[in-house]
């Protein structure tokens, strides 16, 4: 493997990046491999954190194939650049050797609702222009999914506690354990005199599959699971319903935290399954098995019943899939854990936010909401998505934000 000055040595600078291009927060990618050629990491650390405040964890957790690495022109006859290794690089340098610049205060609040990683790019880009910012949490730390979902294998959490220690020297008011819409709601911080509030609280709320068996004391939703693994004891067999990126997470972590076999039902065929083509070859590298073309339909005491879900390929290539409840058969199981998709808990609904049938906040393409100096991104707006996409619609609604602010 190149070391990562070789990596940088590789990149052609296109006068019209597709990497950038292609990329939700249009990464300077040529400009930031210059800088660090010279020997100015500082700087190409500076240049990626004022684009993106997140690029110590998207390096890491962005589906690079689907991005920067996909697009690279060398990609096209041989090696595309990983400019991702050297992002991570770049980008924990800065992280490590951070100081915080002197800030003018504009004597403004505002309020931040949830600790993702939206929650902490609003932060810190609007600290940084000297607003007085208050970030309200609903668990006990920081970091959203990045802390209580995605696992420590994959993202180190370390990282997390960088960021924190970076909001707080920026003077970020944390307020841990506490959930909008419980004790304060959104129209109490108005009075006391936050001018602006930016809602990023995510999609925590697992869906359920509608099945018999649900409720029963060995069958775990995934996000849950995750949040605190050590917590669960799930027992030798366990299987995940789900194919995406959750359900693999899920898997991965049950072989590492219980040692058991852990089975993946997927609906669909192999090639069909949403979770990233490398984060499948992890899994079935750490032992996940996998049961393809099989649909739940029941949870028992001691197994998951199954039907044989059949592929349908029209002749004008469409596909549907059709389950066949002649072929049924029990998976036998110790616990289940449920993937199969997120949705937004219901604490920010009861408000007089406008919210679509899923519950999603309603937002423009800048992140205002139906109300007045109340904007929202991230999960809350798109759904489930990807971490730079949450920081790409929250770079839009501080933008937007800031405008406004700056008017009255
Ligand atoms: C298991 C898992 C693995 C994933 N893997 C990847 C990956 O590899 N790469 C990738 O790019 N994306 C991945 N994603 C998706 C990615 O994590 C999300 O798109 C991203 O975290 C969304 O950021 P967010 O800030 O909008 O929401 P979240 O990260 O969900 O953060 C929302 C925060 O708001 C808090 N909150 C909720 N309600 C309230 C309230 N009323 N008051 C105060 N606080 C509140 C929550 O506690 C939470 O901390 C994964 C998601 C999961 C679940």
């Amino acid at each position: 493997m190149s070391t990562i000055k070789q990596e940088a040595q590789r990149c052609l600078k296109c006068k019209k990046p597709q990497c950038a291009l292609n990329c939700p927060v249009e990464t300077p990618v040529p400009q930031v491999m210059e800088l660090f050629l010279n020997g100015q990491t500082k700087e190409a650390g500076e240049m990626l954190f004022r684009n993106n405040p997140l690029t110590a964890v998207t390096a890491i957790v962005c589906p690079h194939e689907r991005n920067c690495t996909g697009h690279c022109v060398l990609g096209n006859k041989g090696e595309p650049v990983e400019f991702f290794r050297i992002e991570q690089y770049i980008s924990r340098f800065y992280l490590e050797t951070f100081e915080a610049p002197e800030i003018l205060k504009n004597g403004i609040k505002i309020a931040v609702v949830g600790g993702g990683p939206a929650g902490i790019a609003m932060s810190m880009m609007a600290a940084l222009k000297g607003y007085e910012v208050t970030l309200f949490e609903a668990q006990d730390n920081l970091g959203g999914v990045l802390r209580y979902g995605i696992p420590a294998f994959r993202l180190p959490k370390d990282i997390l506690d960088m960021y924190k220690d970076i909001l707080l020297s920026l003077g970020v008011h944390f307020r841990p354990n506490t959930r909008l819409g419980a004790s304060i709601g959104l129209m109490d911080l108005f009075p006391d005199g936050y001018k602006a509030v930016f809602i990023a609280a995510g999609t925590g709320r697992p869906n359920r599959l509608g099945l018999l068996g649900e409720t029963l004391g060995h069958v775990h939703f995934a996000v849950d699971y995750l949040k605190s693994p050590e917590n669960f004891h799930l027992g030798r067999h366990v299987a995940v319903v789900g194919a995406g990126n959750v359900a693999i997470d899920a898997a991965r972590t049950v072989i590492r935290r219980e040692h058991a076999h852990a089975m993946i039902i997927n609906f669909k065929g192999e090639e069909e399954m949403p979770a990233n083509r490398d984060e499948v070859e992890m899994a079935e590298m750490d032992g996940v098995e996998f049961m393809h073309h099989a649909q739940a339909v029941r949870i028992m005491d001691d197994a998951v019943r199954c039907v044989r879900v059949n592929r349908i390929e029209a002749e004008d290539g469409s596909v549907t899939y059709e389950e066949d409840f002649a072929d049924t058969f029990d998976v036998p199981v110790d616990s289940v854990i449920l993937a199969i998709g997120q949705g937004p808990g219901a604490d920010v609904n009861a408000s007089a936010l406008e919210v679509d049938k899923k519950g999603l906040i309603v937002v423009n393409e800048w992140g205002e909401t139906n109300l007045q100096g109340v904007y929202a991104a991230g999960d809350i707006v798109t759904g489930p998505r990807t971490v730079v996409e949450a920081i790409a619609s929250t770079k839009k609604a501080f933008q937007r934000m800031e405008e406004y602010l700056q008017q009255g």
